[in-house]
């Protein structure tokens, strides 16, 4: 059986409606299917998600919120016309508004967008409509407790096909929103619970590139990969799919497929289980915000311990910094802008209060690059071709972080050269390494 997902840019009209509806008939094994709220039909549109939250924001300030309302009711009502079936988009809202009225809050009011999606695709295919209420059970935070979601599965009928709206699940009787993207969430929880071979995400895009395409224009896709390359790669920022994914899936037997709702046939990228990685270079990461404290001490590696103690410390203030590398007589500590920048000085003072530090160097505005594959580890001209490569453009590294075994090198330089960097290693990198 597979579980299939559509994202809002697939549903954001009647005709997306349609191209789903096909995608589902051609294949037998598409018995589950997830949706998210409509989204955008073009660059200046709105997502009806954003539409709702902007709602219950006007409500909570006392604005009236029909002139918006209206607008989400429209985009439902042009579907359902264009469709074709009998859904009373205006009785829904009616219903939607007064239960709203009795305090229900946001996430009863921005779920809405995905349960009314959900109604309409399970009429337009002949589906069973689940609510997703009854079936995801979460924490207060919106985390889905999936021994009680599991006691649930029976509302999902064996030999019928089934919508249910992603998002959401329900919390204390209410309707409990999950994190922004959770959509993605909803349908890998349903192919770990239930019999599943694939878990079928189908999006605006044909699977996982390499690099960022905005980056390098001509990027080439990836067409198979472990969910352990994909954990590897987070820096590749491959806002295809929600990562909390991986860690849902990875380990159950359940494989993951990104493919694309407007060309169906293309090959998309296939996720799998397995320790080993399946590419010689899977992909080349970036990510900007980075500081570098280059510590210099006194006295050599075995006294490096004052080092551990600052990082506890760092760790107790804001969970920990992004890499720790000792060498002989010095200390790396990386750490990220956006999550240290306040605590930057505070930091530097604790360790130049110490009687063992030297000095300390601050390198500021750097960005990491990652990059992922077996080759990293196992072929010997790999490294030599990376260095050579940064250097012929003149990207000196600051730091760099390799763990013997690993299928990962990461590597810190001047954020003004990445993207350079980045471009060069795509067009040496995956030529086949000798
Ligand atoms: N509609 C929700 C959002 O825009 C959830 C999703 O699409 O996955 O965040």
């Amino acid at each position: 059986m597979k579980v299939v997902k559509f994202g809002g840019s697939s549903l954001s009209n009647a005709a997306g409606f349609i191209r789903c509806r096909d995608i589902v008939f051609t294949d037998k094994e598409r018995k589950v299917i997830v949706v998210s709220a409509p989204g955008k039909r073009n660059k200046g549109d709105c997502k009806v998600t954003d539409l709702l939250y902007l709602a219950a924001a006007y409500n909570e300030y006392g604005f009236s919120i029909t002139p918006i309302i209206n607008k989400v009711k429209k985009r439902f009502s042009e579907i359902v016309k264009g469709l074709n079936i009998g859904v009373d988009v205006e009785k829904e809202f009616d219903e939607f508004l007064a239960v709203y009225r009795e305090d229900s809050g946001t996430d009863y009011l921005v779920s809405r967008g995905e349960y009314l999606c959900a109604k309409i695709f399970a009429k337009l295919i002949g589906a069973a409509f689940v609510d997703a209420k009854d079936l995801f059970i979460t924490d207060r935070t919106g985390t889905v407790d999936e021994i009680k979601t599991a006691k649930n599965l029976s509302l999902i009928k064996e030999n019928t096909p089934c919508v249910i709206g992603g998002f959401y699940g329900g919390y204390n009787g209410g309707v409990k929103l999950f994190e922004r993207g959770g959509g993605d969430n909803s349908g890998a929880y349903l192919a770990k619970l239930l019999p599943t071979d694939t878990y079928e995400i189908f999006t605006d895009v044909s699977g996982i590139m390499r690099v960022n395409p905005k980056i390098v224009k001509r990027a080439r896709y990836i067409d198979r990969l472990t969910f352990k390359e994909l954990d590897l790669l987070r820096h590749l920022k491959a806002s295809v799919l929600n990562q909390a994914v991986v860690g849902i899936l990875s380990g159950n037997g359940v494989s993951l497929a990104i493919k694309n709702t407007f060309k169906p046939s293309d090959k998309g990228t296939l996720i799998v289980d397995g320790d080993t990685p399946l590419n010689a270079v899977t992909g080349i990461g970036l990510d900007k915000g980075y500081i570098c404290v280059n510590v210099s001490l006194k006295k050599s590696k075995a006294d490096n311990m004052c080092i551990g103690a600052f990082n506890d410390w760092l760790k107790s203030v804001v969970g920990g910094v992004e890499e720790l590398i000792f060498t002989d007589n010095t200390a790396t500590i990386i750490l990220q802008e956006k999550k240290h920048a306040h605590l930057i000085e505070e930091f530097l003072g604790v360790i130049k209060s110490n009687s063992l530090v030297k000095g300390c160097v601050v390198k500021r505005d750097l960005a990491v690059l990652t990059v992922v594959g077996y080759a990293v580890d196992k072929t010997p001209s790999f490294l030599p071709t990376l260095f050579s490569t940064l250097s012929k453009i003149g990207a000196s590294t600051v730091a760099i972080n390799k763990i013997a075994g690993e299928a990962k090198i990461s590597v810190y330089l001047d954020k003004n050269i990445a993207e350079e960097a980045v471009k060069r290693l795509n067009s040496v990198l995956f030529k086949p390494l000798t």
